[in-house]
């Protein structure tokens, strides 16, 4: 059985400048980098990197782009037969400026990535028989999120949903088809419509997403963790993040997602499923860029110390040793 991400692949293209521009104004960079993204192909390699058997079913263009993009999945054992190379549109890109104070702009160009027509959905139908866990988000029209959500619950296959970005109108029925929604605190915040700025908001917040009909509603925190809610507790839980030092935190929902999925393929308890993901998490953080980002399977292990115990918890927080 295995993973099948359904969502977007894009192209990073990077510029570094002294500051971002006014409107109007021409300004020199001071250097280009390009780097694959998107929220699905990030998944995808997320959970690829830490050992599932991962499929990601989605579209590119017919462009040298597009041809990059799949050669860079392939290299990360990602199955891409389920990605449709479309003539008619140009693969997603992502124009970023980064300013010297880390201050950023991001202009995307969906191209193959806003497509609404559902031969991804047919790609989609025909991997669910020997799918365990389909993770999506919202990078793709969501109407096609819908659909596929709907078809995953059908076949009985765990559905995993990033809510990001969150859409203009989020569509309520998709609520009960996630069995656990993962928004960020930002997303979170914008789908209820309230600050999720402590844990106390975070509690409130997954309340309120299991009674939208989610059904293990999962607010991730950043430095703080995670919050969540399943049928197995009685209470919102809080789980404490792990004590690193952040560079750069572009991809960790994404390592957490990946490695979250695996976990579960695994067979692994929710708990260990929420561990693994902070760990991904934690590791995505320390290191810059998003898919050079994402933890293999070794760093992970050796992370979580798992064969000698290096984590415990005390007082609410982890601590390394015994
Ligand atoms: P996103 O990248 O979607 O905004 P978060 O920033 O909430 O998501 O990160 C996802 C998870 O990664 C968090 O729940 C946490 O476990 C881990 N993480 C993120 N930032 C840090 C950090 N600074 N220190 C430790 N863990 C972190």
């Amino acid at each position: 059985m295995s993973i099948c991400v359904f969502g977007s692949l894009n192209l990073d293209l990077v510029i570094q400048t002294p500051r971002l521009p006014l409107p109007g104004e021409t300004l020199s960079g001071k250097g280009f980098q390009q780097f694959p993204g998107g929220k699905g192909a990030n998944q995808a390699v997320a959970a690829a990197r830490l050992g599932g058997a991962v499929s990601l079913v989605g579209r590119v263009g017919l462009d040298a782009w597009g041809q990059a993009l799949l050669e860079n999945l392939k290299i990360h054992q990602v199955d891409t037969s389920g990605v449709i190379t479309d003539p008619e549109q140009h693969t997603g890109l992502a124009f970023i400026t980064v300013a010297e104070d880390g201050d950023n702009q991001i202009v995307l160009a969906a191209g193959a990535n806003g497509v609404r027509d559902g031969r991804t959905l047919e790609h989609l139908r025909s991997l669910l028989p020997q799918t365990e866990i389909l993770l999506l988000q919202l990078e793709i029209p969501v109407e096609l999120v819908l659909e596929a959500a709907q078809m995953a619950q059908d076949a009985g296959v765990t559905v995993i949903l990033d809510p990001a970005p969150v859409p203009v109108h989020f569509p309520p029925r998709l609520y009960g088809l996630v069995d656990i929604l993962t928004p960020n605190r930002g997303e979170a915040s914008q789908l209820m419509g309230m600050p999720m700025d402590s844990i106390a908001e975070a509690k409130q917040g997954v309340r309120e997403l299991k009674a939208r009909g989610v059904n293990i509603p999962l607010i991730t925190l950043g430095e703080e963790g995670v919050v969540w809610f399943s049928d197995h507790v009685d209470e919102p839980q809080h789980s404490p993040a792990f004590p690193v030092t952040a560079i750069d935190t572009t991809a960790a929902g994404d390592g957490f997602n990946g490695a979250l999925a695996v976990a579960l393929l695994q067979s692994l308890s929710l708990d260990e499923g929420i561990l693994w993901g902070m760990a991904a998490g934690a590791l995505a953080v320390q290191r810059s860029g998003a898919q050079t980002s994402l933890a293999s399977r070794a760093e992970l292990e050796g992370f979580l110390g798992m064969e000698n115990g290096k984590w415990r918890m005390e007082n609410g927080e982890w601590k390394m040793g015994n």
